[in-house]
């Protein structure tokens, strides 16, 4: 019987295979996925506050940058630092590190927190059981019929005839026209002659039209001066941005990732948690269920703790600002200090900031903020924070 069977080998799964390997050598781990290969062509993005010990992390980091920049009617930079993974070196990492506990084309259909039952009937057993699966047709359904909104992205990786100059990150470039919701590039540096440029856009569709949005970002390059030698990669996603509480009800299950509600509610970040939930499950000398369902029951709660004020905020977004306006929210939001924006962004602002954030001269319509605040379920955040 193997110590631990962990299903999904994607980078939530990864990641604890990782950690698990690095701090309890000894155990006997299997990782189940169901695809023939790794699915990669990503990037995982993640602020210098939401690792707390970013040493755990440093074989995986791509790239990493000391400040970032953002463009709205202002310029900014924000000492933080700003990491990044990109799932091609990820995957490359794993397979080295995890060749033994690989099974690829292993179709789990039932898990419990000892057992999983494949698509053939197979049953394996194992001390502990975690679910790391995706599903998004399922897990997304919830949050689509709640009314979320959508963060969709496409990104050209592209090498520069000519040093492009671009030393920092720029997080958000929001100089750019304002359509299809709140429209930023997003921008890395990954060397002196190689960048990723994202068209990304806080909407309230999930469609991309691949073809207008690689034009665009051609139309950025070309406003920078920039010559292309050669594209080298596109990347393409949709993030549900919710407006009710990510979750889905699993019970007492051993689950983790972004199909457990591991993730940012306004930014569909997920790598914080997956760094937390790692580094904790990892320390756990003595595998059995309960002891993961303890941590597991920790973290929830501290992602929870803040969910229902970042839940309003998207509801904000989406629901009481017209989206030409959008932008709005996001270029009062970067005229805070270094500390709230950090602490936004790592899930731990604490009242102050709420006060900060909602109170104050307000980039929406008031009428229209006041009708989303004002909601029933919305009277516990105000009772807290105090009605504006
Ligand atoms: C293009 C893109 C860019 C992103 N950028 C960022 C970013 O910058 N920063 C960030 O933090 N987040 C980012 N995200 C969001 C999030 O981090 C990722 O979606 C992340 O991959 C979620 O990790 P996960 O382990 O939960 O799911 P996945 O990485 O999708 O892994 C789940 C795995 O489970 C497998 N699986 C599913 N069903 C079964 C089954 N029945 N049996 C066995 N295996 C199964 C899947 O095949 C998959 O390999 C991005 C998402 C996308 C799409």
């Amino acid at each position: 019987m193997k110590d631990i069977i962990i299903v999904g080998a994607g980078l939530s799964g990864l990641s604890l295979a990782f950690r698990l390997q690095q701090e309890q050598p000894h155990l006997n781990i299997q990782v189940l996925e169901k695809n023939l290969s790794f699915a990669s062509n990503k990037t995982w993005s993640f602020h210098g506050g939401d690792v707390e010990n970013i040493k755990n992390w440093k074989e995986i980091i791509s790239h990493h940058w000391k400040t970032y920049n953002v463009r709205f009617s202002y310029e900014r930079e924000i000492n933080q630092d700003y990491y990044s993974i990109s799932s091609d070196s990820f995957f490359k990492i794993m397979k080295n590190k995890l060749v033994s506990s690989l099974s690829f084309g292993v179709d789990v259909i039932e898990i419990n927190n000892q057992s999983v039952r494949t698509k053939e009937n197979i049953i394996l057993n194992a001390k502990v059981v975690i679910d790391a699966r995706s599903n998004d047709q399922i897990s997304f359904k919830d949050l689509k019929k709640n009314g979320c909104g959508f963060q969709k992205f496409v990104g050209l990786e592209f090498k520069t005839k000519f040093p492009h100059k671009i030393s920092v990150p720029i997080l958000m470039d929001a100089t750019v026209e304002q359509k299809d919701g709140f429209r930023f590039m997003y921008v890395l540096p990954y060397n002196e002659n190689t960048l990723l440029v994202e068209d990304t856009r806080y909407s309230n569709t999930e469609d991309i039209n691949l073809k207008e949005i690689e034009l665009e970002i051609f139309k950025y390059i070309q406003n920078k001066n920039l010559q292309i030698e050669a594209i080298l990669r596109t990347e393409q996603g949709v993030l549900p941005i919710p407006i009710s509480t990510p979750f889905l009800s699993q019970g007492e299950k051993i689950k983790i990732g972004a199909d457990a509600g591991f993730f940012h509610p306004v930014t569909g970040y997920s790598f914080l948690w997956v760094a937390r939930i790692s580094d904790e499950l990892a320390k756990i000398k003595n595998p059995n269920p309960e002891n993961y369902l303890n941590i597991i029951r920790k973290l929830k709660k501290e992602c929870k703790q803040n969910e229902r004020f970042y839940l309003l905020l998207n509801k904000m977004m989406f629901h009481a600002s017209d989206s030409t306006n959008r932008y709005k929210i996001f270029e009062r939001f970067y005229k805070f200090s270094d500390h709230t924006i950090d602490r936004f962004y790592s899930s731990k602002i604490n009242m102050f900031d709420y006060l900060k954030i909602l109170i104050g001269r307000p980039p929406i319509s008031v009428f229209a903020a006041l009708k989303v605040l004002r909601k029933k379920d919305n009277n516990l955040l105000l009772k807290e924070v105090g009605e504006p």
